[in-house]
This record gives structure tokens, sequence and C-alpha cells, in this order.
């Protein structure tokens, strides 16, 4: 069997060292010149979307023997309308890095990886196609996948986001949900210490969306972060995602070829995230090529969260800044609080179901708006 992994990023560094694990030494081909050779910037863990899995460090290390350190883990949110304000408090999740940073999740696995990565490729599927037994597509880019198969794409978003200087509780995240600043869409500060922070702005790219002046929404979104934390945060990096694509591809498995992290479908619609399910697919394709388990078959939690997920982001989407004030409203209630911090809830799955009867109206006038 000869295995090559086409992208060295969550996906496939995960799939790497669980082939390692099985006597596998597959060929990683990486087009960038390093792990993790891009812009820096904080990314979040969140269990209430992941359950049953809590602690999703320890459940990596415990289950399938990845070893991962967070930055911090989140004791505190802070959620912002146009006009509320809720707190959530509890053991919420975990902060890390991503990009060109030595701590970066990336960076973290790379250093568990014998097998060689080749840097710099211009290795194309069909060159891998000639030489290899089984292909991996991890390119975290679902364009790739879309030339190969069906992919039902959803959406696209514009991120715009900037690393800030100022004082921070490193356990202290902030969310933006206000449409007036990011359009059906929603801003966050993430910290990744003390004095650093990432600010990101995200918003999909529909039609009624694209006149919509970036430059404008992110002075404004700006000015309320910076009044909302009562500091004026010094810029010293900044990063911009265009087109970033949310969908699901038809098939996980195509003969030999494998799809995982973004190039499956592992971004969650709702809040964007993809980290676990990138991590946990690249293990899954590890597990089928080493006999232990159908890739098919393994990764359909991760559609069901997926479809869960999409069914959520619809509701939002429907909603106004008027139904944004209430919901922060209601998720400021002691209850509300106990819900997201209870271990046995998973909010993905219990929002799904619940918001479903509310998705045709959804769905119905965003296709009107579109
Ligand atoms: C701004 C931003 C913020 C995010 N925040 C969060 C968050 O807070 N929480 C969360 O859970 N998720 C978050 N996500 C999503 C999460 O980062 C992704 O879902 C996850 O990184 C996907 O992993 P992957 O392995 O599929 O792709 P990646 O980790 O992106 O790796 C893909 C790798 O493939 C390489 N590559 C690309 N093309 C080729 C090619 N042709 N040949 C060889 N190599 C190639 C790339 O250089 C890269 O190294 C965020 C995403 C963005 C953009």
């Amino acid at each position: 069997m000869k295995v090559a992994i086409m992208g060295a990023g969550l996906s496939g560094l995960a799939c790497a060292i669980t082939l390692e694990k099985n006597g596998i030494y597959p060929t990683i081909f990486e087009k960038r010149s390093q792990v993790g050779d891009r812009f820096v910037n904080g990314e979040a863990f969140l269990p209430a979307l992941n359950r049953p899995i809590n602690d999703c460090y320890a459940f990596l290390a415990e289950e399938h023997g990845i070893y991962l350190q967070p930055l911090s883990n989140i004791k505190k949110i802070s959620l912002f309308s146009e006009n509320n304000q809720a707190s959530l408090h509890g053991h919420l999740g975990f902060l890390n890095v991503r990009g060109r940073d030595y701590d970066s999740l990336e960076c973290q696995l790379s250093r568990q990886v014998k097998s060689e990565i080749i840097f710099n490729s211009e290795y194309t599927y069909e060159n891998l196609l000639q030489d290899y037994t089984h292909i991996v597509v991890v390119t975290g880019d679902a364009a790739y996948t879309a030339k190969i198969q069906d992919f039902q794409q959803e959406l696209t978003v514009t991120l715009r986001g900037v690393t800030v200087e100022g004082k921070f509780d490193n356990r202290h995240v902030g969310i933006w949900l206000n449409y007036s600043l990011a359009p059906q869409g929603y801003g966050y500060l993430l910290p990744f210490s003390e004095k650093e922070a990432t600010i990101t702005l995200g918003y999909p790219d529909y039609t009624h969306n694209q006149s919509l002046d970036i430059d404008s929404l992110w002075s404004q979104f700006f000015v309320r972060v910076c009044k909302d934390y009562k500091q004026e945060f010094r810029v010293t990096d900044k990063f911009e995602v265009t087109r970033y694509i949310m969908g699901i591809c038809h098939n996980p498995r195509i003969g030999n070829t494998f799809f995982a992290g973004n190039c499956f479908g592992a971004m969650m619609p709702a809040f964007g995230f993809g980290q676990l399910p990138a991590i946990l697919s690249g293990i899954y394709v590890a597990k089928d090529l080493c006999g232990l388990g159908h890739y098919e078959e393994l990764v359909k939690p991760l559609r069901q969260s997926y479809k869960n997920s999409l069914a959520i982001r619809r509701v939002l989407e429907s909603f106004d800044n008027h139904k944004l004030d209430t919901l922060v409203k209601v998720i400021n209630s002691e209850v509300a609080n106990k819900l997201i911090d209870s271990s046995r809830i998973n909010l993905l799955k219990m929002l799904g179901f619940l918001l479903r009867p509310y998705l045709i109206t959804g769905a119905r006038n965003n296709l009107q708006k579109k």
C-alpha cells in the first residue's frame, strides 16, 4: 500500500500520525514551504457543539494517541447583540493558535509525524494517482473536491481579521451577533495571550451582501469592539479570507481516494467550527486504511452535525437584530447558562432538532432575499 496525503494541515497530519501508529508511512505533499505557513490567528473548540466529546484534548490523547496542548481554557464568553449583552460562565472550551507559530495546532501535529513531507509541492491529484495506491485529499479547500466529485456548496464567507495588542483575560472570549456589523454573520475576539488577540468579522457572500463595503463594516465593527472592551487596540497584523467555502461532499470516498477535513465538509456552517471534525475525519481515513473501520460509516456523525449546524445557520439567517437582541437576552438567563455548561447536552444536536420547524420559513425568507 502506497499512501499519498495531499495537504499537511490538521486533517492530513492527524491522518499521517494514525497511519504511522499502525505501521503505514505515507508521503505527505504540502504546497507551502512549511507546515502552518500562513497568517497567525486564534481559533477555538467549543464542547457544547461537539458533545459527547467534552474535552477534545483529553479525547484525542486517550482515544487516538494524538497529543496537543491548548493555549488556554475558556471560562467566560461575552455575547453582544445590538442592544443586549450576555455572559456565559463555566468550562466553555479551549483556545488555540493557528498558522506560523511554534505552538499552532498544525505545528504541534507536525512534530509528531515521522513520514516524509514534500514541501512546495506542485503535484496534482492526477500526478499522485499515477504513483500511489491510495490518496487522501486534505487541501483544506473544497474547490479541489468539487473538481473531482459532487460537492454540495451551501455558501461562501468573507472573513477579515486582525491581531491586536491590548490587555486581555486569556480565558475570556467576545462574540458579536449584530447584523448591522456582520450581516447574517458574526464577529469575535479570541485572545491568544494576555497581550494579544485576534479580532475577526465574517459574513456570507449572498448576492444581497455583495454590494457591502467591507471597509466600512470593519471600521464600525472595530469601533464597537474597542468600546465594548473599553480599550484602544493597536493593530499589529491583518488577514483576509475571501470566498471561504462551506459545504459537504457527496462521497467521502471514491475508489481509493478519500476526502477529509474541509474537503469532506468539516466546516460547520452555523459558526464555522471545523478543527475537531477535520482532525477526526483524518483519523477515520487512517482507521479505514488500517482495516479498523469503514470511512463512510465513521463520518456519519460528522455528516449529521453538519446538517444540524446548517439548520441553525438557516434559522439565524432569518433573524433580524431585534430577534438577536431577544436571543442574547434569553442566553443571559441562568437556565441557558446551565444548559451550555452541562456536560451532557450537545447544543448543536438539540438546537438543530428544536429549530427544524423554523427552518422552512427561514429558508423561504432567505431565498426571497437572495
Ligand atoms: C479565519 C478562520 C477562523 C477559523 N476559526 C475556527 C475556530 O475558531 N474553531 C474551529 O473549530 N474552526 C475554525 N476554522 C475552521 C478550521 O480552521 C478548518 O475547518 C480546519 O483548519 C480545516 O482543516 P483541514 O485539514 O481541512 O485544512 P487546513 O488545516 O487548512 O490544511 C490544508 C493544508 O493543505 C495545503 N494545501 C492546499 N492546497 C494544496 C495542494 N494543492 N497540494 C498540497 N497541499 C495543499 C494547505 O497549504 C494546508 O497546509 C476557522 C477557519 C478560518 C479560515
